[in-house]
């Protein structure tokens, strides 16, 4: 490191390490700091946390807040920030949002002789933070850590605020970043590159790359053996390979070194085999816009659009469902049946979605619980919430009787997992007053009666006024003085107050306390006795709060595994639920999802789009495989509907497999291994890759990834490039999917490809049609069998407002093309007839006969409505060429128009 890049905070730094005049605090800040270097350390000083040296130069560039200096003229002045500790969370909050972790360091005792002693509590890491305003209720807050495997990596990931703990291994290096893209955590832990594997720095680097957001932090190896007792026992009998036990152990040392071991609410780690879950790439997710809309946020996307749960906890996991839909049958049955009974019974959902109405987010108060970060509201939370499962349960209760004999295993088992605690929820009302604040000593926490002591000694408190008062009076009496005052001050306490005119009535046994203007103000024994009671009383009832508090708050602590297990079968029965309102307000129905066969959908609709649109969207049908068409080739003008359609096929099949019920009248879905899709064009310059460079990487990814289980859906493939490119490898692509026997949804402008239908049987072309009225095109969003033979581009430029000049040249060059003249193009090279070219290309096999030609599908179903009409038997000859006139003047202004 160059000589100027060191920062003035570092310099002073090492000056104070080395120099002799170093106060004893900052000797202390400085031995603190050494082992939390990677942290802003928070250095608690009275009512301040400070920041020094560099600390302090980042902290107060990112909180924007003064950067001062202590010992302003020495050699090496010190650079210091602070913010006050009552406020101090909105700091942490935009620490970690810049990616800095926060380090906590308080005064663990009352100053004796010499310095107190400080201890850093706890360190609050983006994916640690429990706290509530800044973590997004709807999606978990990830911490997640990689680690080698011997078949691949080892992923492990725990949402800190939830206690929840998974693993997985992954095969391969894509598959990886496909998971951990998805997963999106804030935090994530990696093995150091050890000093000659230039692979592991490269690995470490695409990680880093691929979540920009993210807190990436590297261990050295020996990190993961590293775990305390408690947290190891969660590992105790866990059933996993090697490599997935290694990315928990080092995931949960870390969480033991940086939360000081308040991990109470951690929960064992649920291995889960990666095959049992429908892979989406990160492509696809983003493609298909499943959790996010390509804007950002879940407006417009899958989930905005299905998403009817109503607790955080019930979004989080309807959330999770969508990334990552299930392969087992019998899984996707069980959601599916329980979605059912809520469709079939509208009382009882109603019932049950009213009641989670009271539930809040019981899941990350059993984190609050765990973490020792809850306080006396958080209890009163816990008692309503728990109210609310009381409900639940009992409307579950008299549901599943009612349904004996239909298959609900899934309701059932969670409503048996649903767990009122009766004790628990009467100890918190007996022990909590009904508004207590925020902190203890700031109001009533404890409520009257519960506690025999506390009662007595608020009742010394408020006794405290009426005996001052009887007090006075008592010694007004006994004096003669009738002015005589008794008041209270900091400084002396309780004192009685004589003007100097009464002076000498004043009793042998008041001692003098202060002497004012106009009058003295004394103390007896008495007054004192009675003071001490009241001060001690006020002091002993704050700290005997704070204890009694303490221990519901244990006694509630002890029942965190219960609490959990409550919670996650409330999130279940309201992702469940919320599904079925979905279902029933949207028309959804439930679909037939088997083992292999055809795909069919009868009237599938896009529900984003059909949101949006409402009647407006037109239904379309969808059958690919085994024994129909397999591959799909869909031709169309831009903007006639082909994306939706695409799209609307992959969302049924993926929302099948969360065991939702889908947006159809009817859906047979067979099992599918992976969904892949390769939509539109999405450069990604940051990474310097061209627009056709990351079409292709897609597509590669698609060819060598893809099994005859998949579903693939491409919308073009080939535009980045010139004409011959593009067609020959959007042909060479789809006949790859043929011999693969891939279900495969195939839109392309390349209309040449209705050619592949030719060869091969499992091929299919259809279009979406259109209509040209008086020289525009309408379109009708309807999916038919065959193919269009034109693009429409010129119309679709026209609609788009292109000039008309423009358009006229356009219509005459496309003229000069189809009559299959050559041209030169405008750089003077030679351009042969390209449409020739593609029919070579295209085999002599033939392309089949475009069923709709140029005119559209709609006139060909006006002209034969025309035929229909036609008595053949009864018509003359006269009458036949009159007909026949007829027909070729329409198709001709049809055309035409
Ligand atoms: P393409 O992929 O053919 O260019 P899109 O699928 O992007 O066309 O659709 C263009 C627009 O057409 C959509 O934004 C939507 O408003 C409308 N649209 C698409 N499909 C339908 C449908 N089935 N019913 C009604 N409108 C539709």
């Amino acid at each position: 490191m160059s000589e100027q890049t060191v920062s003035p905070g570092a310099t002073a730094k090492a000056a104070a390490l080395t120099s002799s005049k170093t106060s004893p605090v900052m000797r202390q800040y400085l031995e603190i700091k050494g082992s939390h270097e990677d942290a802003v350390l928070f250095f608690r000083l009275g009512d301040f946390y400070e920041m020094v040296f560099d600390d302090a130069e980042q902290a107060s560039s990112i909180l924007d807040i003064a950067l001062t200096s202590r010992n302003k003229n020495d050699e090496h002045p010190i650079p210091m920030c602070g913010v006050p500790y009552h406020s101090a969370r909105n700091y942490v909050a935009r620490l970690l949002d810049a990616g800095v972790k926060v380090a906590i360091c308080e005064q663990m005792e009352l100053p004796q002789r010499g310095i107190a002693r400080r201890q850093v509590t706890r360190v609050i890491t983006p994916g640690t933070s429990l706290d509530e305003e800044a973590l997004a209720p709807e999606r978990g807050n990830y911490i997640a850590c990689v680690v080698r495997s011997s078949a691949g990596w080892g992923l492990a990931r725990a949402d800190f605020s939830t206690g929840e703990l998974r693993v997985t291994e992954l095969g391969g290096r894509a598959a990886l970043h496909d998971a951990v893209e998805g997963l999106a955590p804030s935090e994530l832990l990696v093995e150091a590159a050890a000093g000659d594997a230039e692979g592991d720095a490269a690995e470490v680097h695409a990680l880093r790359e691929l979540l920009p957001r993210c807190l990436v932090t590297e261990r050295e190896r020996r990190a993961k053996l590293e775990v305390s007792p408690t947290t190891a026992a969660l590992l105790d009998g866990a059933d996993m390979p090697g490599g997935c036990r290694d990315a928990v152990r080092m995931l949960l040392g870390y969480i033991d070194e940086t939360q000081g071991g308040r991990t109470a609410h951690l929960r064992a780690p649920e291995y889960l085999e990666s095959s049992g879950f429908l892979k989406i790439d990160r492509a696809t997710r983003r493609n298909l816009e499943i959790v996010e809309s390509v804007e950002g946020g879940r407006r417009g996307s899958l989930l905005g659009a299905i998403d009817g749960s109503i607790t955080p906890m019930g979004k989080r996991m309807v959330r999770e469902w969508l990334l990552a839909p299930l392969t087992d049958l019998e899984a996707i049955g069980e959601r599916l049946d329980a979605v059912e009974l809520f469709v079939g019974d509208t009382t009882l959902a109603t019932d049950l979605r009213e009641a989670l109405r009271g539930v809040g987010d019981l899941e990350r108060l059993g984190g609050r619980l765990g973490t020792g970060t809850a306080g006396a509201r958080d209890l009163l939370r816990l008692a309503d919430a728990l109210d609310a499962v009381e409900q639940t349960r009992g409307f579950l209760d008299a549901a599943v009787v009612a349904v004996e004999d239909r298959p609900v295993g899934l309701v059932r088992r969670a409503a048996a997992d649903l767990d009122p605690q009766g004790p628990v929820r009467d100890l918190v009302r007996r022990a909590i007053a009904d508004e207590p604040p925020l902190s203890v000593g700031k109001g009533v926490t404890i409520r009257d009666g519960y506690h025999d002591e506390v009662d007595r000694l608020r009742s010394i408190r408020s006794d405290g006024k009426g005996w001052m008062t009887g007090f006075e009076a008592g010694e007004r009496a006994r004096t003669g003085i009738p002015k005589l005052k008794v008041g209270y001050n900091k400084v002396f306490g309780y004192y009685i107050e004589v003007s100097r005119a009464a002076q000498d009535r004043v009793p042998d046994e008041y001692e003098r306390k202060q002497t004012l203007a106009n009058a003295e103000r004394y103390i007896t024994p008495e007054l004192k006795k009675r003071e001490a009671e009241l001060l001690g009383a006020e002091e002993r009832l704050a700290s005997l709060e704070n204890h009694l508090l303490s221990e519901v708050l244990d006694r509630v602590a002890a029942e965190i595994p219960v609490i959990a297990r409550t919670s996650t079968a409330l999130a279940l029965l309201d992702a469940l639920a919320g599904m079925a309102d979905t279902a029933y307000r949207c028309g959804f129905v439930r679909p037939d999802v088997c083992r292999d066969g055809a795909l069919e959908i009868e009237e599938g609709r896009h529900p984003v789009v059909e949101a949006a649109l409402g009647s407006r969207f037109v239904p379309n049908d969808c059958r690919l495989g085994p024994d129909g068409h397999r591959v799909m080739v869909i031709t169309g003008p831009n903007m006639a509907g082909k994306s939706t359609y695409l799209r609307q096929v992959a969302l049924v099949a993926l929302l099948a497999h969360c065991g939702s019920f889908v947006p159809a009248t009817s859906a047979r879905i067979p099992l599918v291994d992976r969904i892949f899709t390769r939509i539109g064009a999405s450069d990604n310059l940051a990474r310097g890759q061209s627009t056709f460079m990351v079409e292709m990487t897609e597509t590669a990814n698609i060819l060598t990834t893809m099994t005859d289980r998949s579903l693939v859906v491409l919308d073009e493939i080939g535009r980045g490039t010139s004409t011959f490119d593009g067609i020959s490898i959007a042909w060479a692509v789809a006949e790859a999917m043929v011999r693969e026997g891939v279900k495969t949804l195939f839109a392309t402008h390349y209309h040449e490809l209705a050619g592949l239908a030719g060869e091969h049987d499992c091929v299919g072309n259809y279009s979406v049609a259109v209509r040209r009225y008086k020289g525009d095109v309408v379109f009708l969003y309807r999916v038919v069998e065959g193919a269009t033979s034109g693009s429409y581009g010129i119309e679709v430029a026209r609609l788009a407002g292109v000039p008309e000049e423009v358009i006229d040249d356009a219509r005459r060059m496309l003229a000069r093309f189809e009559s299959g003249a050559p041209t030169v193009t405008p750089t003077g090279e030679f351009q042969p007839n390209l449409f020739a070219a593609a029919e070579i290309a295209a085999g002599s096999a033939g392309a089949q006969p475009a069923a709709a030609e140029n005119s559209g599908v709609a006139e060909l179903h006006d002209l034969a409505d025309r035929l229909v009409e036609v008595d053949s038997d009864r018509l003359t000859p006269l009458d036949a060429l009159n007909v026949l006139a007829e027909l070729v003047r329409a198709a001709r202004s049809s055309r035409s128009c």
